[in-house]
């Protein structure tokens, strides 16, 4: 991890949280390999259906393992709340997901030794309800839908400490950079928001800005591929508001935040279909962080800042818009016009 050291070593910042970015962005390059491995190997999804119905795979489960045994190994104390619980993989018909995970958990870590009930407790270290002054936030596989159909997904961590997103580090394993697929993306307060080769430990980040862009006939927006999890017609009737000709990206997973982050898209709208839905933070805080650092702005679609100080759900908020920063405003303005708020 030499390049990290030099990296905010030349931003002339002091040199803090070190070691949480060093530990996050390993963490999520160990468990983007395990992801892969489990979609190299997928015929047929494996995968059972949680009390929501949606699709939980091994590779969920076994990557919130691999995240939270390395960060438990070097940060001990720190709570993370994560997605997913071994509750479920416990039960006796579970027994072939259940052997699954703990195989590619194995493989990817190199040790044969591990029992299954210990890569169990990993995943269970990921159910604490974020209660505290400070703790992690994990989405093991963000955009499973998205991995089922080997589109977008996206490993994203944050560290909130006091109701503050401070850290986030965001795997892609399949947004492209360049000809290549793979891409990682981090962010701190001091550090900005940075970008490297997914699989290559060792490549030189890159800095990763937002776009220009103040002018919304030109923009390009970002949304949900699933119609259940953002509005579409409602933000094609913004779209239509601003003046935008371009088509709607559609992505799954927090990729929407990496594609605005890095002045692809100028926009991200997540216009809620549902009343009473309400976000949970391991789907906003990474990518909040690396938008805010890249110079961007992410606020619920009434304009507010996102609360990180309800646990486990933005109960404050209601759904999410993140832009360039500078078409913010007009944004929220055409989608007071057009949402009931
Ligand atoms: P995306 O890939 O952007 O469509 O977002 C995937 C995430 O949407 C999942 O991790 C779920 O937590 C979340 N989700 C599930 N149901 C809804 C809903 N009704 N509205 C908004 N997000 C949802
Ligand atoms: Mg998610």
């Amino acid at each position: 991890m030499l390049f990290l050291y030099f990296l905010v070593s030349r931003s002339g910042m002091p040199v803090s949280y070190h070691q949480e970015l060093e530990v996050a962005i390993r963490s999520v390059r160990v468990a983007a390999h395990v992801c892969r491995a489990v979609q190299d190997d997928m015929v047929t999804p494996q995968s059972l259906e949680k009390k929501d119905r949606s699709p939980v795979t091994v590779a969920d489960f076994a990557s919130q393992a691999i995240v939270c045994k390395l960060l438990g190994d070097v940060l001990p104390d720190d709570p993370v709340v994560g997605e997913e619980d071994a509750a479920a993989l416990r039960q006796d018909e579970q027994v072939h997901v259940r052997d699954a995970v703990a195989q590619h958990v194995c493989e990817v870590l190199g040790d044969d030794s591990l029992d299954t009930n210990r890569v169990l407790s990993w995943i269970d270290r990921g159910n604490a309800d974020g209660s505290t002054g400070r703790y992690w936030t994990l989405d093991p596989i963000d955009g499973t839908k998205g991995f089922l159909r080997k589109e977008q997904y996206a490993i994203a961590l944050a560290l909130i400490e006091h109701h503050e997103v401070v850290l986030g580090v965001l795997g892609c394993p399949n947004l492209s950079v360049g000809d290549q697929k793979g891409a990682l993306y981090w962010a701190h307060e001091g550090v900005g928001a940075h970008a490297a080769p997914l699989w290559e430990g060792t490549a030189v980040p890159s800095p990763v800005t937002v776009s220009d862009s103040t002018d919304t006939s030109s923009a390009r927006f970002c949304e949900s591929v699933e119609s259940a999890h953002s509005d579409q017609s409602q933000s094609g009737q913004i779209a239509a508001r601003l003046g935008i000709t371009n088509e709607a990206v559609r992505l799954d997973s927090q990729a929407k935040y990496a594609v605005v982050a890095r002045g692809e898209a100028d926009i991200y709208m997540r216009l809620p279909t549902r009343a009473d839905y309400r976000e949970n933070i391991w789907d906003h805080a990474a990518g909040m962080a690396i938008i805010q650092a890249a110079g961007g702005k992410v606020t619920d679609i009434t304009g507010t800042q996102l609360d990180f100080s309800y646990g486990k759900r933005l109960e404050q908020n209601k759904g999410i818009i993140a832009t360039n920063g500078k078409l913010h405003d007009q944004v929220i303005e055409a989608v007071s016009a057009v949402v009931d708020l």
